[in-house]
């Protein structure tokens, strides 16, 4: 079974915040919920979320501010929950980094509606630039400091998800899953053997990666500041 996708839910209306968990839950999306900028803030240096919801005005700040903040460190998707269009300047937002908006009160088909766009469109953002690389994970061309780079479907797979989670670690058991899952059987050092195939093509010193860091006990990460 493929692994759901991860939604943060950043609301403190808890009313509203049960009510978005219960109609996009269960299924293909983890919900997970937080009533404050600090406590989305522990959330997200925890684990990589596939989708933030966002809302704009939290007892501890900002929505706007912290999207800004999450940004510099991460490309999730994050989609604002609007309660005025005063609270909410569409261009600000977009400034920001948000990928879209909705305005309360909201429907639940349209709310689900916008996160499945957003996350379609997520699944096929396929241009990554970083530093010397250029990953096209539609076209599959890879290069590093514009040399092409062969990389296998496996080496592809794992790569893309640590580049799309990239400042946040990827927990091994979702590698694991979200490569592996459909196959019968699973060899257990499959993973590291593609991690360090993937760092023999894509580090200068293999031995001791810039990118693709090990975090013991957890899994990996795509270092943003390597
Ligand atoms: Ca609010």
């Amino acid at each position: 079974m493929r692994a759901a996708k991860q939604i943060l839910v950043v609301e403190d209306d808890r009313t509203l915040s049960r009510g978005i968990v219960l109609a996009l839950g269960g299924g293909e999306l983890a919900l997970t919920e937080a009533h404050d900028l600090r406590e989305a803030e522990r959330l997200r240096q925890e684990q990589p979320f596939d989708l933030i919801l966002l809302d704009c005005g939290l007892p501890d700040g900002n929505g706007l501010d912290w999207c800004v903040r999450v940004r510099r460190e991460s490309p999730v998707p994050i989609i604002f929950l609007t309660a005025n269009d005063t609270e909410y300047d569409e261009v600000a937002g977009l400034e920001a980094g948000a990928e879209d908006y909705i305005a309360k009160p909201f429907s639940l088909a349209v709310l689900r509606a916008r996160v499945g766009n957003v996350l379609r469109r997520q699944e096929s953002s396929s241009r990554v630039v970083l530093d010397g690389f250029v990953f096209d994970f539609e076209q599959l061309t890879f290069t590093r400091n514009g040399e092409p780079v062969e990389l296998s479907k496996t080496e592809q797979k794992v790569l893309q998800l640590l580049v799309r989670s990239r400042g946040s670690t990827v927990p091994r058991e979702r590698l694991l899953d979200r490569v592996w899952g459909d196959a019968e059987y699973v060899d257990e050092n499959a993973l590291s053997v593609t991690v360090r195939r993937l760092r023999s093509k894509l580090e200068d010193t293999p031995g001791k990666p810039r990118y693709i860091k090990t975090v013991y006990g957890i899994g990996y990460t795509w270092a943003v500041k390597p």
